[in-house]
């Protein structure tokens, strides 16, 4: 089943720069993408049509069949976790606090964002970390936070844009095997990397590489 279709999409911004141009993609709910190609070559800017973060010039974005448009941001951020390279923590916030923000902001009961926030910790294997603020965590266990943010109301998609451009190998690959595991479990994942470690990692991905905002090859 397609959790994510893109029918002949460009996006051209305000300035004139093109972003991309003429993508058509499905993406079969259960796959794990990595997505590459040069810097500037459009991989943010897909990952962004796909959470609202910026919305087509032409064409059309859907996530289970939901119309990605302003009117759709709500139902959309519930379908969907996001992870980035910098982790966008709220550095004056616990990590506990960080992770029920999602669920309080949904309209969970504050028992049920408990359960959930304190499952999500497990899951990133840092249950011992919840009362610390983000500052006082390594760059690894940050993003492990942040993933526990991302998957905390369980959606069926996971967006990472370059989720391990900050970390050593070590980290890389703890967040690797955490993914994976969630990938398993039957997470969909699209991911952006230029890294080694993802890219000669015997894993069955699928790849789509991008050269100037077009599709250069899908395998
Ligand atoms: P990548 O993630 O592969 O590095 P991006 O998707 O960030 O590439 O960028 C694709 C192209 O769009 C680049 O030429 C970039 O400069 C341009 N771009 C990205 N965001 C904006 C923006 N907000 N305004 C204008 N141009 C942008």
């Amino acid at each position: 089943m397609p959790i994510i279709r893109l029918d002949r999409v460009d996006k051209i911004y305000a300035n004139g720069t093109i972003g991309l141009q003429n993508i058509s993609l499905t993406v079969q709910a259960g796959e794990f993408w990595l997505i590459t190609g040069h810097s500037g070559s459009g991989k943010s800017t897909l990952l962004k049509l796909l959470y609202g973060g910026e919305f087509p010039t032409r064409g059309t974005v859907e996530v289970q069949e939901l119309p990605v448009t302003p009117a759709n941001l709500l139902p959309l951020r519930r379908r969907l976790g996001i992870i980035f390279q910098d982790y966008k923590l709220l550095a004056d916030r616990t990590v506990r606090e960080n992770i029920a923000l999602v669920l309080q902001c949904q309209g969970y009961s504050p028992l049920e964002v408990k359960k959930r926030v304190s499952y999500a910790l497990q899951r990133v294997h840092l249950a011992d970390k919840g009362q610390c603020l983000p500052g006082e965590l390594s760059g690894g266990e940050q993003q492990r936070v942040s993933i526990a943010r991302a998957i905390v109301h369980h959606p069926p998609l996971l967006l990472a844009d370059e989720p391990t451009g900050n970390l050593d190998p070590e980290n890389t690959w703890q967040v690797m095997q955490i993914l994976h595991k969630l990938h398993q479990e039957g997470m969909t994942i699209l991911l952006t990397t230029h890294d080694r470690q993802w890219l000669s990692c015997d894993y069955p991905y699928r790849r789509l590489e991008l050269n100037h905002g077009r599709i250069q090859t899908i395998v």
